[in-house]
C-alpha cells in the first residue's frame, strides 16, 4: 500500500513524474487537472463549473474538488495505493483528505515536492503552450497560476513538512535524472519499486 503525492509549482514536470512513478509502483496517478480537463472536454456537467476556473489560472471551488476526489479515491484501484498529483492545493483540500483516508485508517506515506526555479517553469509552459495549445498555458494565465501555487498551495509544503513526511526532489534536469531522484527518496523512506522488493 502506497499512497503518494506529488506537490509543485505549474510547470514543475508533476504531471510527467506522476505517469512514470505510477508505472513503476504500479498505482493509479490521480490528476485532478486531468479529470476536470476531461469532464470540460466531454461537456458534463462538472466540466462546464470547472471551466471558467481553469482557464483564469484559479482552483476550481474546493467543494467541487472534494467531492470529485472522494469518488476517485473511493474507486476500486485505489485499494493499492496511489499517487495523487494537483490534489491537495488548499489547506481545506488537505483537511478534506486527512479526514477521507483516516476513515480508511490510512495517511499519506510521502509527499514530494518538485522544486523547480519559477523562471524555468514559466519557460517550459511557454513551450507547452506553443507545442499542446493548452487554454491555461497563455502568458497571463501561467503568471497567475503560479501567484496561485504561492499564495494556496506553497503552505502545504510546510504541514507536510511539520508531519516528518515530505522530501524535497530537485525538478531541473533531464526527466529520467528527476525521476531517479524521486525513487530513491522514496527508498530512503523504505519505499522501494516492486521489481526490486520481488527480488
Ligand atoms: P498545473 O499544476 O500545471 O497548474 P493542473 O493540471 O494540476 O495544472 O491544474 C490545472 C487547473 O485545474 C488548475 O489551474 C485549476 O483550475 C484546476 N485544478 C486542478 N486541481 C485542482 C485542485 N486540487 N483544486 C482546485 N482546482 C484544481
Amino acid at each position: 500500500m502506497t499512497r503518494l503525492l506529488l506537490i509543485g509549482p505549474p510547470g514543475a514536470g508533476k504531471g510527467t513524474q506522476a505517469a512514470r512513478l505510477a508505472e513503476a509502483y504500479v498505482i493509479p496517478a490521480i490528476s485532478t487537472g486531468d479529470i476536470f480537463r476531461s469532464n470540460v472536454r466531454n461537456h458534463t456537467e462538472l466540466g462546464a463549473k470547472a471551466k471558467a476556473y481553469m482557464d483564469a489560472g484559479d482552483n476550481v471551488p474546493d467543494s467541487l474538488t472534494n467531492a470529485l476526489i472522494r469518488d476517485r479515491l473511493a474507486e476500486a484501484d485505489c485499494d493499492s495505493g496511489f499517487l495523487l498529483d494537483g490534489y491537495p492545493r488548499t489547506t481545506d483540500q488537505v483537511r478534506e483528505l486527512d479526514e477521507f483516508l483516516a476513515g480508511h485508517g490510512a495517511s499519506l506515506d510521502v509527499v514530494v515536492e518538485l522544486v523547480a526555479d519559477p523562471d524555468v517553469v514559466v519557460e517550459r509552459l511557454r513551450k507547452r503552450a506553443r507545442e499542446h495549445g493548452r487554454s491555461d498555458d497563455d502568458e497571463t494565465v501561467v503568471r497567475h497560476r503560479l501567484e496561485v501555487y504561492r499564495d494556496q498551495t506553497a503552505p502545504l509544503v510546510g504541514i507536510y513538512d511539520s508531519r516528518g513526511v515530505l522530501a524535497k526532489i530537485d525538478g531541473l534536469g533531464e526527466i529520467d535524472d528527476v525521476t531517479t531522484r524521486i525513487t530513491a527518496a522514496l527508498a530512503d523512506r523504505g519505499i522501494v519499486l516492486p521489481d526490486a522488493a520481488s527480488r
